[in-house]
């Protein structure tokens, strides 16, 4: 599902609507808030951020935000910033769509269109978003040991929950993990000082290299391993699977400890 990666890589693509005014919307009501299109509709685009994994249309009225769920994604001007997603269809469906701004003509591409084949994500107007953690390019290494050392449950389950650091998502908590050489079962309060600097060191690396790449599933833990389990790459051990926090979670059991 696409992670706080993806949302970057979509924020980025549709900055370059601002400035740019809101002629006219469509949008899948059972996704959006009620009267949503004509709310949007001639507001000017001023900025466009993002938290977490949503990402945020600032206009001269409401803030519009993009959930992306298990398989939404983006496309600017009738192109897309992400091609296909590994997780998602290739296809893309008119009758996907769940929210389409134009900023000009409607005879043309919307400059906004927001498709989704499984509907899990949705738009809304000025989402409540602060009860978010610190976001994933920024979380200082004492933000995350506070944290970390109030949690029993699994390392892995703590990074995942988005009131702890905002952003990651399964792919890319596996993967820091395994750069790290920290066991995803670990309990939070048993990671040291040491290990979550180390950790952050490698959020800081490896969340730069993916975003160049393209997204989250092109790191070294990437979705093709997670069926065929190789061995890992570091060392030679075989990958293993389980489920953490309901997750599907694989790591090395020989380097990460
Ligand atoms: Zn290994």
């Amino acid at each position: 599902m696409p992670e706080g990666l993806e949302a970057e890589i979509w924020r980025a693509a549709i900055e370059v609507t601002v400035g740019r005014t809101i002629t006219d919307a469509s949008v899948d009501e059972r996704v959006a808030p009620p009267g949503f299109a004509s709310i949007v509709r001639d507001l000017r685009i001023t900025a466009v951020r993002r938290a977490g994994k949503v990402v945020l249309v600032d206009t001269d009225g409401p803030t519009i935000g993009l959930h992306f769920g298990m398989t939404g994604r983006v496309v600017v001007d009738g192109s897309a910033p992400i091609e296909r997603l590994s997780y998602a269809s290739g296809r893309d469906e008119a009758e996907w769509n769940r929210l389409c701004l134009w900023t000009g003509s409607t005879d043309q591409p919307p400059a906004v269109r927001f498709n989704d084949p499984r509907r899990f994500g949705h738009v809304s107007l000025d989402p409540d978003l602060s009860r978010l953690g610190p976001d994933m390019f920024v979380i200082k290494p004492s933000e995350l040991h506070a944290v970390l050392a109030r949690r029993r449950s699994a390392v892995k389950a703590a990074l995942l929950d988005q009131h702890v650091v905002a952003g990651l998502g399964n792919l890319c908590v596996d993967e820091l993990l395994w750069w790290a050489g920290i066991a995803p079962h670990r309990a939070g309060d048993d990671v040291t000082v040491e290990e979550v600097r180390r950790l952050i060191g490698v959020m800081r690396r490896r969340l730069r290299v993916m975003l160049r790449r393209g997204g989250s599933t092109t790191g070294v833990i990437d979705p093709r391993v997670r069926s065929e389990l190789p061995d890992c790459p570091r060392d030679g051990a075989p990958l293993r699977r389980a489920r953490i926090g309901s997750r599907t979670t694989v790591w090395c059991a020989a380097h990460q400890r």
